[in-house]
């Protein structure tokens, strides 16, 4: 099923241009104690690390853009999950306060090519119970992160 969901993501982007230079590539400047998680069963070749019964993906930084994890390729989306089952893409709140992209633009105006496979891994993912279970707990922890933002946005 991975092989699917990289071949899907690996080399299509949500922007068409390298949106690292507007933030200075701040989603990958994580420190050995932060990283990416690990969807269940994914396998990585960078350091893992575990954390609260999660597994992180641990780079420094660096890594071989070919192998990088879901998560990272997802970024600064996430393939959220309804109550009836149904995926959408949306902005991944987890990320507001490191990705500038999340407050300043609207997901249709992103690559659509990127959009569209990024559905389509999202519905391979629903078809794995473990997998369904961890986009039904991302999904809640995303909600809550965008309820509490806008809360304190006032
Ligand atoms: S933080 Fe956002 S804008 Fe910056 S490189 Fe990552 S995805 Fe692009
Ligand atoms: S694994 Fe690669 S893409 Fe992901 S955060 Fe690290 S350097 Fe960035």
């Amino acid at each position: 099923m991975y092989d699917k969901i990289y071949g899907l993501l690996r080399d299509t982007t949500p922007l068409l241009a390298d949106c690292g230079i507007l933030c200075n590539h701040r989603c990958c400047r994580g420190t050995e104690d932060e990283g990416m998680l690990l969807f269940p069963g994914e396998r990585t070749t960078l350091d893992v690390r575990e954390s609260e019964g999660r597994r992180l993906a641990v780079c420094e930084g660096q890594c071989n853009r070919n192998n990088r994890p879901l998560s990272c390729m997802l970024f600064p989306f996430f393939p959220l999950i309804g109550k009836d089952g149904k995926i959408t893409i949306d902005f991944d709140f987890r990320g507001v306060y490191v990705c500038p992209l999340i407050l300043n633009s609207d997901v249709t105006s992103f690559n659509r090519k990127f959009i569209k496979n990024a559905l389509k891994a999202g519905k391979l993912l629903t078809k794995d119970d473990e997998c369904r279970r961890f986009l039904e707990e991302i999904t809640e922890e995303i909600n809550e992160a965008k309820e509490l933002y806008q809360k304190l946005k006032g």
